[in-house]
């Protein structure tokens, strides 16, 4: 069991420090699976910003299953994701698959995301821990509560002490209604074992926009600290992960109703 107090994760963004954990105001996180042009990411960023939201997250390298499939913009996305954060004071949230690709993403991403795919890539955890932006990592779809602590260990010995946990669904037997099963239990498992923040995707946690909001709800009243949304301004038009994309007037009014029941912003 985790000794001594939860820690704190502190953000800079431009519009200022935000900061990650127990014992402060829900964190949310919201933007498209993948950024596809510059005019997508700056209108979900402003939209979701008015919404309430605190970073924008969006994919330049996306771990696709097909390799026939969108396998994200690159570089060209990493410099809308920087126009995105200048046109709306939100912080960037992105992934880093390929350590190659590691300084370039640093250098506009206030935090980076390492993903399910890659949560026991222990030189790519090792690299992220000797970089100075916090780190958000994400949980295998297979691994244990056991290796994805561990999993964070590495980035922590490494010398980084800013890492975020996000739950975002494990395998299930059930594929054809949920993508993944969202194991909410892990958040008062992780509140037991450890001091780091925890952050839950209803969005990869179920696979459907319609399930995402009672989820993101159960997710808050087992006291998570920050919840990661995908929101795309035409979810049927998406280049990944549509179904499970909430519209811009959707999310507006997720996080109303996120508002009602506390922790909220
Ligand atoms: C994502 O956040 O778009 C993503 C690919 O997530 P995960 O690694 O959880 O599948
Ligand atoms: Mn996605």
């Amino acid at each position: 069991y985790r000794h001594g107090e939860a820690s704190e994760v502190v953000v800079n963004t431009p519009d200022g420090p935000v900061t990650f954990g127990e014992h402060h105001p829900l964190v949310v996180v919201a933007g498209p699976c993948s950024v596809e042009n510059e005019e997508m990411i700056v209108e979900t960023a402003r939209r979701v910003k008015a919404a309430g939201a605190r970073f924008l997250r969006g994919g330049a390298y996306k771990p696709r299953t097909s390799p026939y499939a969108f396998q994200g913009h690159g570089e060209s996305a990493l410099e809308l994701l920087a126009t995105a954060r200048e046109a709306s004071g939100l912080g960037i949230i992105t992934e880093v698959m390929d350590a190659a690709d590691l300084d370039k993403i640093v250098e506009i991403a206030d935090v980076v995301q390492v993903g399910a795919r890659n949560m026991q890539n222990f030189s790519l955890l090792k690299k992220v821990g000797a970089q100075p932006k916090p780190v958000l990592l994400k949980r295998g779809m297979s691994a244990t509560i056991e290796e994805w602590l561990m999993a964070a260990e590495y980035i922590l010995a490494a010398g980084n002490p800013n890492v975020i946990l996000c739950e975002r669904g494990i395998r299930t037997f059930d594929r054809q209604y949920t993508r993944n099963a969202l194991d909410i239990s892990a958040i008062p498992v992780l509140r037991n074992l450890t001091h780091l923040p925890i952050m839950i995707d209803p969005s990869h946690g179920t696979g459907w926009a319609a399930y995402v909001p009672s989820m993101a709800m159960a997710s808050i009243a087992a006291g998570c600290d920050s919840l990661m949304i995908e929101v795309h301004p035409n979810p049927k038009k998406a280049l990944s992960d549509g179904p499970q994309s909430l519209t811009p007037e959707a999310f507006d009014q997720l996080m109303q109703e996120l508002a009602v029941i506390g922790k909220a912003v």
